[in-house]
C-alpha cells in the first residue's frame, strides 16, 4: 500500500546564508512545511551589498573560497556559476616596519614553497629563511590534543613565521590572535596533513600534483554584483518555504510534543522542529527559559566587532599603482587599523573607472570599543591612517560606515569541545537543531556545509507514517 507522506512543520531561525542554506537543502527533502524567520528587513544576514552612483559596496563577505566547495556548488546548481568571477589580482601586501611588502602567495599555504619565493622576501632574515625550508624534518604532533594556531605555526615553520606572517594575517582576516585560536576548529585540514604526510610542504606538493582541477587556480571567487546575489539566488529558489521578515523569535516553549515559538509581531507559531540558524549568543536568549543550561553553554563563545569603513577617492589623487588586493596590519605598526582591501583593483565593476574603492578594516578580538566610535571618527580615523601608509592627497569623495558588533565568532582553544557541550545540553530539548557560524566554520562554505548537514539530520529523524 502507497505510504501517506505526514508532513512536519520547521522553522528555521535567522535568514543569513546558514538559515538560507537550511531552508534550501530541507526544500529539496519535499517532505516539510518550512518557515524561515528573519528579523532584518532583507535575508542575507552579514551578507549585504550596497549599490550607489556606480560603487559596490560589501557590508560583510566579499569573496568566497575556491578550496571549500560548498559555495562553487550550490550556485552552480541552483544555474548561477556565470556569476562566478575570480579577481582581477590576487597580491597581498603586509605592512612591516611602515613600509608595505608582498607576501608571497605560497606563504599564505595555499601552494608549496619555492625557494625563489623564500630567498627573495624581506619578510625573514636568512635564519627564519632556512627554518621554514626545514619544515618537512622537523617532528610531528601525536595525539589529538588541541593547541593554537601560533603553536602549530610554530613547531612546523619557526618563530619568525607566525611573527611575520600568521600573527598579521590572524589579526587582519580572522579578527583574532594565532595564540588564542583553536588549531582543530579552524585549521583542521592542516593538523590532517601534518599526520598523513608528516609535513604540510609534503602534503601540498602532493595536493598539487595530483589536483584534477588544474585550470581553476583562483584563491577566492565573488559575484558579479556583488555578494548579496548569493542572498538574493537562494531566496529566489525557496518557492515552497513561509519566508517571514522584519519579524523577530522572542521566546520558545513546549507545547505537548511541539514547540511555540512567540514572534515580536504578536503570533504564536506551532512547529515540530526547530533550526536556529542565529548567532550563539543570541540563541542562548531566546532558548534561555526552556533550556537553562543550553542557554548558559551557548554563550561560552565569543565574540569580536569590527568595524568597516569604505572610501571612494578619485584616482588622480592616488600615487600608488594599487596593483594587489590589498594589505594586512600586523599589531606592532601602531595603528588601529588590521588590513585593507583594494575593493577596485581585487575586482571588476566596483567602483566607476575614474574612482577607486578602499575598504579599511577594524576591530579585534576583545577591542569592542572600536563600534562606539561615530561614523565620522571612524572615517576620519580611515583617511589618517591610510595617508601614513599610501601615497594620496586630497578628499574622500564618498563613505561608508559599517559597524558590526558581536559580529565574528571566536574559535579558542577548546571550541570543539565547547560545541560538544552545546550540543549534548541542547539535546535535552529534542527536535531542536542549531546551525551556522557560531559552531563549525564561519566562512560562507562552512556556513553552507552546515546547512546541508542539518538537512540531512532532520531528513533522517523523521519518519513517513502509513
Ligand atoms: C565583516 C565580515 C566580513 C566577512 N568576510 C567574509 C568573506 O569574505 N568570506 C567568507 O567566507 N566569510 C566572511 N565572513 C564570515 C561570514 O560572512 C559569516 O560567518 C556568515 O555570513 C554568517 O552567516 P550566518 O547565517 O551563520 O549568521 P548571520 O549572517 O549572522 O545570520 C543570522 C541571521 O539571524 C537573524 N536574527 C538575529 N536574531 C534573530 C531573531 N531573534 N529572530 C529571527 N532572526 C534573527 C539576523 O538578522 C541574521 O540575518 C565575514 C564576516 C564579517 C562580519
Amino acid at each position: 500500500m502507497k505510504q501517506r507522506e505526514v508532513r512536519k512543520k520547521v522553522v528555521i531561525v535567522g535568514g543569513g546564508i546558514s538559515g538560507l542554506s537550511s531552508a534550501y537543502f530541507l526544500q529539496q527533502l519535499n517532505k516539510f512545511d518550512i518557515t524561515l524567520i528573519e528579523a532584518g528587513e532583507k535575508f542575507g544576514g552579514k551578507i549585504a551589498t550596497i549599490n550607489e552612483a556606480g560603487f559596490i559596496v560589501e557590508k560583510g563577505p566579499d569573496l568566497f573560497l575556491n578550496h571549500k566547495q560548498e559555495t562553487k556548488r550550490l550556485l552552480k546548481k541552483m544555474g548561477y556559476g556565470h556569476n562566478i568571477i575570480k579577481p582581477k589580482q590576487t597580491r597581498l601586501y603586509l605592512l612591516l616596519k611602515g613600509k608595505l611588502r608582498v607576501v608571497p602567495e605560497e606563504f599564505l599555504l595555499m601552494k608549496p614553497f619555492s625557494w625563489n619565493a623564500i630567498f627573495n622576501s624581506s619578510l625573514f632574515s636568512l635564519y627564519g629563511k632556512l627554518r621554514i625550508l626545514l619544515e618537512p624534518y622537523f617532528p610531528t604532533k601525536k595525539g589529538k590534543a588541541d593547541e593554537s594556531a601560533a603553536s602549530f605555526f610554530k613547531r612546523r615553520f619557526g618563530k619568525s613565521y607566525v611573527d611575520n606572517i600568521v600573527d598579521p594575517i590572524f589579526a587582519s582576516l580572522h579578527t583574532s590572535q594565532a595564540s588564542k585560536v583553536s588549531m582543530l576548529s579552524k585549521f583542521y585540514h592542516f593538523r590532517k596533513m601534518e599526520s598523513q604526510y608528516g609535513s604540510i610542504q609534503k602534503a601540498l606538493k602532493h595536493k598539487i600534483d595530483t589536483e584534477s582541477d588544474k585550470a581553476d587556480k583562483s584563491t577566492f571567487l565573488s559575484l558579479k554584483g556583488g555578494m548579496h546575489k548569493l542572498a538574493e539566488y537562494i531566496v529566489y529558489k525557496l518557492g515552497y518555504v513561509n519566508k517571514k521578515n522584519n519579524i523577530l523569535v522572542n521566546d520558545i516553549e513546549t507545547l505537548g510534543q511541539q514547540y511555540t515559538l512567540k514572534l515580536s509581531n504578536g503570533e504564536h507559531l506551532t512547529t515540530d522542529y526547530v533550526i536556529f540558524a542565529t548567532p550563539a549568543y543570541i540563541t542562548s536568549s531566546i532558548v534561555n527559559r526552556l533550556n537553562h543550561k543550553a542557554a548558559k553553554k551557548l554563550q561560552s563563545i565569543p565574540f569580536a566587532s569590527m568595524a568597516i569603513v569604505t572610501l571612494a577617492i578619485k584616482k588622480e589623487n592616488f600615487n600608488h599603482k594599487l596593483d594587489g588586493i590589498g594589505f594586512a596590519v600586523p599589531n606592532g605598526e601602531g595603528l588601529q587599523m588590521t588590513s585593507c582591501t583594494w575593493s577596485s583593483s581585487k575586482w571588476e565593476y566596483r567602483a566607476p573607472k575614474d574612482f577607486v574603492l578602499i575598504r579599511c578594516y577594524y576591530g579585534r578580538y576583545k577591542e569592542d570599543q572600536i563600534v562606539e566610535k561615530t561614523d565620522e571618527e571612524l572615517t576620519k580615523l580611515a583617511t589618517k591612517e591610510l595617508k601614513k601608509i599610501i601615497d594620496w592627497d586630497g578628499e574622500v569623495y564618498k563613505n561608508w560606515v559599517f559597524k558590526l558588533k558581536n559580529s565574528m565568532p571566536q574559535y579558542l582553544v577548546g571550541h570543539q569541545r565547547r560545541v560538544k557541550q552545546i550540543e549534548k545540553s541542547i539535546k535535552e530539548t529534542p527536535n531542536i537543531l542549531l546551525t551556522g557560524a557560531s559552531y563549525y566554520g564561519v566562512g560562507l562554505s562552512d556556513c553552507i556545509k552546515q546547512g546541508q548537514r542539518v538537512a540531512k539530520l532532520l531528513g533522517s529523524l523523521t519518519i513517513s507514517k502509513p
